[in-house]
């Protein structure tokens, strides 16, 4: 069995900093498959490939070097920045909605997996299609009204000025597309812990994942 924890969930629901936080206090890595449609988005944008073209984007998916460990790279290019920038995050939800795309990406992260032997692996189908037998399933919720104020803070703090109504108002529109899309819509696995962070801190949510962590993953191979 390989041993992932497979962390699901809408925008600004904290799975980037708990799955962070959950790989090292396990000791596993950490894959952020959302930046990986970041970056395929970037690249599309970059090269002027339309956004409605599923075959060509696939295509671009497949043919571009991405690199996610020890930052994120494109072509060799640090783009970890470009790629939460505004452009991006409006066109992210209309690329990874093309199963042409997906096909790609899946295929690289159980890739990912398989030579590491297991790891955290986060984004929105990593329970239902990914991995659908992953010992642990966890989906991360929050009111939407907490998850644009969390977004918000991420943005301020990376030097990019939003206000809260325009991150609310992204928020909502990514998560609908990304709920009502045909190929791998968001949504939680039947099987899955649904935690509501809502009320929680990061380190009580933390804290949870990893007690069920040991509960569910076993001994290190
Ligand atoms: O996690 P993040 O907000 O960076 O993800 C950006 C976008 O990538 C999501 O809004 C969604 O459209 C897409 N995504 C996806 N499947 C995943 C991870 C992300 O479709 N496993």
């Amino acid at each position: 069995m390989i041993r992932v924890v497979a962390v699901d969930g809408p925008a600004g629901s904290g799975k980037s900093t708990v799955s962070q936080a959950v790989a090292t206090a396990l000791g596993l890595a950490v894959l952020d498959t959302g930046a990986m449609y970041r970056v395929v988005t970037l690249a599309a944008l970059e090269a002027g490939v339309d956004l409605d073209d599923g075959a060509a984007l696939g295509d671009l998916a497949r043919t571009a070097a991405l690199d996610l460990d020890g930052g994120v790279r494109l072509d060799g290019r640090d783009v970890r920045d470009a790629i939460r920038g505004p452009e991006v995050t409006a066109a992210v939800s209309r690329v990874s909605a093309h199963p042409a795309v997906r096909e790609v990406l899946v295929a690289r992260q159980r890739e990912w997996a398989t030579t590491r032997g297991g790891g955290v692996v986060e984004g929105r189908d990593i329970g239902t299609v990914v991995f659908p037998d992953a010992p642990l399933k966890i989906y991360l919720t929050a009111d939407e009204v907490e998850r644009a104020r969390r977004r918000q803070r991420d943005e301020t703090a990376a030097d990019r000025t939003a206000d809260v109504r325009t991150v609310a108002a992204d928020l909502a529109r990514r998560d609908r597309m990304d709920a009502t899309r045909a190929a791998s819509p968001l949504t939680a696995a039947a099987d899955a812990v649904v935690v509501d962070t809502t009320a929680m801190t990061r380190e009580e949510v933390v804290a949870h994942v990893v007690e069920l962590a040991h509960r569910h993953l076993g001994p290190a191979a």
